[in-house]
């Protein structure tokens, strides 16, 4: 069926390009510019739009390039851009097969905003979520040692989370506060206890040194996951599969005794569900699902079309035979806070 609705405004228009072109991971910065010609106009002068609308003059402002010209005009004149309509008959369901399992998670434990790495502000990444039907959304943004993502000092994590009670106090879905944690060389996490403290759900990963030995490696991770703020150990091999980021082999630790810390600690193991991670390996799935691990599907998402990828983790888990009752994303939003806090 095809969708020919018109977009509500050009920056809806705009948006929803983006979307679909981050949901196909097809090209990172015509989304970006996409989305911020959305944001340009959305923060533009009443009284400058108009002129802009009348004399059709889009592409003398900064930042809008003609691609977006194309897209503004059309949805002025209530057409669906071609550009719209383009990106909306490529779409394809992402997965055949996950959907039972893919229909019982309520949330998602990992996504990025534009504080970090992310591509999108806060607010939108929340409305996504609420229209893919999410019950609630964590933020987890980098944590200070990721420089290159951003990633957040003690004051903008607590800044972000002042912003996240007043999205809230509007929002329909619950908005928790969470972090992806750097678990530094020592197996310590990359951010203080206090601050740690003050958050729903705490995902650390290993995002430097991915090559050491087997040893160290090992020592490192069951230090974060015995750390009692830590909830979800995050894309555990760090391996990449596909994509523009090139090909890098899993990280080599002791995955039976990193597991097993899991279980006891009662932290549960990501399956990340980007498709250029597709992180862990089955094999190590099987593993930690034969120890009684407990485990969490993530997005990890960067943008908001990226938020349905919890499709692609479904499928695996689900064909792996994963008990939807150890998925802690199938549980009740108030039963995950108690695991998380507990
Ligand atoms: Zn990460
Ligand atoms: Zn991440």
């Amino acid at each position: 069926m095809v969708d020919d609705r018109v977009p509500a405004s050009p920056s809806a228009a705009l948006r929803e390009i983006s979307y679909w072109l981050d949901r196909s991971l097809s090209d990172s910065r015509r989304s970006m510019a996409f989305r911020t010609t959305a944001r340009i106009l959305d923060e533009m002068d009443p009284e400058e739009y108009a002129r802009h609308r009348e004399s059709g003059s889009w592409s003398e402002v900064p930042g809008i390039g003609p691609s977006s010209t194309a897209v503004i005009e059309a949805a002025l004149a209530g057409r669906v851009p071609d550009y719209l309509a383009k990106v909306r008959a490529a779409a394809k369901p992402l997965t055949m097969t996950g959907h039972e399992l893919r229909a019982q998670l309520r949330g998602d434990l990992h996504c990025h905003t534009e504080e970090s790495d992310g591509s999108a502000p806060l607010e939108e990444m929340v409305a996504t979520a609420q229209l893919l039907g999410h019950e609630y959304i964590v933020i987890t943004d980098h944590s200070p040692r990721l420089t290159v993502a951003h990633g957040l000092t003690a004051e903008r994590l607590a800044a972000q989370g002042v912003r996240i009670d007043e999205v809230n106090e509007v929002s329909p879905i619950r908005v928790l506060k969470g972090i992806e944690v750097d678990i530094l060389d020592t197996g310590a996490l990359d951010q203080s206890p206090a601050a740690l403290a003050a958050l729903d759900v705490v995902v650390a990963s290993v995002h430097s040194k991915l090559s050491q030995d087997a040893e160290s490696m090992t020592h490192r991770m069951v230090g974060a996951v015995a750390n009692p703020r830590t909830n979800v150990l995050g894309h555990c091999t760090g391996r990449l599969v596909r994509g523009g980021r090139g090909l890098r082999t899993e990280s080599r630790f002791d995955a039976e005794v990193v597991f097993e810390a899991c279980r006891q600690f009662d932290v549960a193991v990501e399956i990340n569900s980007r498709p250029e991670r597709r992180d862990p390996p089955s094999r190590l799935i099987e593993l930690a699902r034969s120890i009684g691990c407990l485990f969490s599907i993530d997005t990890d998402a960067h943008a908001p079309g990226q938020l349905e990828f919890l499709d692609y983790g479904c499928e695996r888990a689900q064909s792996m035979g994963i008990p939807p009752e150890r998925i802690v994303n199938t549980w009740p939003v108030d039963r995950l806070l108690e695991w998380s806090k507990g």
